[in-house]
């Protein structure tokens, strides 16, 4: 049988392994992360028409811009963003490896804060781009000491700052991302600042984003998607604001038509129902925030989060708890921090199947 070993593999992906978190048909699927109720019905059928419509004139190349898609992004994110500020592709991952491919590359670096999300630095094998891992402060803060210090250290070309942080849950301050920039300014070059916001909708109402920092900043990228609040994972989309002249660079690297003329049609559908879609969000936190206090109750030191998610300390053993959950149906995450699990905050009933099986778990002594 023809292996990896047999195939003349570029030397420095030999030995790597690829994304892997497990896609298992389970009754509680709570492991990466996604949003849990589905597209509200009525949607849905908004979403099915505009995708039909567009179906019909599928022989033709999509709008290679599409510009409409850039406009209902700007209108949803707000902030005075025009579609010169919008960029999009198939899900916020391949927006973060357009700007890898435009900025990173070989002999270049980005620097991210560790643990942080584990995609980062797969991109920066898949573009050459060598990947340094700063550190965090106590219980996964990062400060804008801590982060210049690294910054002043490695000099890299890229930061990505994710905020709030996967697979911790941690927010991150406005002034941490003012000080980066401030630091990735360098004699004779500088550096790009990317904020992965992936979240952000999940932070508690009226929290700054760093779309507020963009006016001035040139070298600064907010990236966002819909997979996460917008429940609209299995559809791909991600985008990013920024300067009009960082889309410039990023239309240096993407394929053409890479966007397709059904997902811009789902998208824009999607982004004209925002309230409908978003509808979710405030119920999630809700769950968030009732795992974070039952699992303390239960003894876990379950982390601040301002995501979707919950990481929790005190697991004696990661591996037999998630085996554990599994054979209940239940899935969650063990993203190799020691003593440590991260769960999704699921639907009530997900969540609260979710907690009783832990308790039981605990009450066993398993
Ligand atoms: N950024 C972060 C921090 C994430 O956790 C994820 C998904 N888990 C992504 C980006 C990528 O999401 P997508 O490609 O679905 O937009």
């Amino acid at each position: 049988m023809t292996t990896l070993d047999d195939l003349p593999l570029r030397d420095d992906l030999v030995g790597k392994t690829p994304y892997g978190a497990p896609q298992k048909h389970v009754p509680v699927a709570l492991n990466v992360n996604e949003n849990t109720h589905p597209v509200p019905e009525a949607v849905a059928h908004d979403i099915v028409a505009r995708v039909a419509a567009a179906i019909l004139t599928v022989n033709r190349y999509p709008d290679r811009e599409f510009t409409g898609l850039r406009e209902s992004l700007a209108d949803y994110l707000g902030h005075g963003l025009t579609r010169d500020n919008l960029w999009a592709a198939n899900g916020s991952n391949e927006v973060l490896q357009q700007v890898l491919q435009a900025f990173g590359g070989p002999g270049r670096s980005v620097l991210g804060f560790a643990p942080t999300y584990s995609m980062y630095s797969l991109l920066a094998d898949g573009t050459g781009t060598d990947w340094i891992a700063g550190e965090r402060d106590a219980d996964y803060v990062l400060s804008p000491e801590t982060a210049v210090a690294a910054v002043r250290r490695a000099r890299p070309n890229i930061v990505i700052l994710c905020s709030p942080n996967n697979p911790t849950g941690t927010p991150l301050s406005l002034e941490t991302i003012e000080a980066v920039y401030d630091a990735t300014r360098y004699e004779g070059s500088a550096g790009i600042v990317v904020v992965d916001e992936a979240y952000a909708e999940f932070a508690p109402i009226g929290t700054p984003s760093a779309l507020s920092l963009l006016d001035g900043r040139p070298r600064l990228i907010v990236s966002r998607t819909m997979s996460k609040a917008f429940a609209f994972a299995g559809a791909r989309v991600g985008y990013l604001a920024a300067d009009p002249a960082v889309t410039d660079a990023l239309r240096l690297v993407r394929l053409p038509y890479h966007l397709s003329a059904l997902t811009q049609a789902a998208a824009v559908a999607a982004l004209a129902h925002s309230d409908e879609m978003l509808a979710m969000v405030d119920d999630i936190r809700g769950q968030r925030d009732r795992i974070v206090r039952e699992l303390t109750t239960l003894g876990y030191t379950a982390h601040r989060s301002w995501s979707n998610f919950v990481l929790f300390g005190g697991v004696d053993d990661p591996h037999a708890m998630f085996e554990a959950l599994l054979e209940r149906g239940i899935l969650i995450r063990d993203i190799g921090i020691p003593g440590h699990l991260r769960v999704t905050a699921g639907t009530e009933a997900e969540t609260t199947a979710f907690l009783e099986a832990v308790a039981s778990l605990r009450a066993s002594g398993s």
